[in-house]
């Protein structure tokens, strides 16, 4: 199972972290390892001072393939949730700053927390859906799927041209604007529309 993650997918978000807006997707990957599992604490990395949360829409791809069709891509994922890209931002910065990978600020055991699935039907992706965050009861991420600079289907066509899509892996599809610091503590909760889809206590 591979995690794919877009970066700098919403215009806004690009411009917050003083990011120039891509001209194709921007792609990394977590491993296997950063997938938070059900029913498991969230702590605190101990080598970062500035952990950030990213709320975004996450994909499940139900289908293998390689060089996926843009026209095809809808067929390649059958699940939608929100999840977190957590991100060391310290650690990102100062890698950014030597030119250096992301993996040690994004790819860490448990970085990556999932919500609880939702089948997608055609009827849910004919309208933007709007996700949200909020932390200790208050929001502080709001996302629009349309204001994604790459939708879905582009993101998956790009994906496969360099990477073959198997059935299980997970598309972290970027995050809006209002991405923040969270300490020990802090109680998040992922909304897709208005419904709840996690609630994670930072420990
Ligand atoms: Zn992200």
């Amino acid at each position: 199972m591979k995690i794919f993650c877009v970066g700098r997918n919403y215009v806004d978000h690009a411009k917050e972290l003083g990011n120039d807006v891509p001209d194709e997707p921007v792609i990394f990957m977590k491993p296997k390892s950063a997938l938070l599992q059900p029913n498991t604490p969230f702590y605190y990395p101990e080598f970062s001072n500035e952990l950030h949360y990213e709320a975004e829409l996450v994909l499940r791809i139900c289908k293998n393939g390689k060089y996926v069709t843009e026209k095809q891509a809808s067929r390649y994922y059958n699940a939608i949730t929100v999840g977190i890209d957590f991100t060391a931002r310290d650690i990102q910065a100062d890698l950014k700053k030597k030119g250096l990978p992301w993996e040690k600020a994004k790819a860490w055991d448990n970085s990556a927390v999932l919500g609880t699935w939702k089948d997608v039907t055609p009827e849910m992706l004919r309208k933007p859906i709007n996700f949200s965050l909020k932390n200790n009861g208050e929001q502080v991420q709001t996302g629009l799927s349309s204001d994604m600079m790459f939708s879905f289907d582009e993101i998956i066509a790009h994906i496969s041209n360099y990477f073959s899509l198997n059935i299980g892996d997970l598309i972290y599809t970027g995050t809006p604007a209002g991405v923040g610091e969270c300490v020990v503590g802090d109680i998040l909760e992922g909304f897709y529309e208005a419904e709840q889809m996690f609630k994670l206590e930072i420990k």
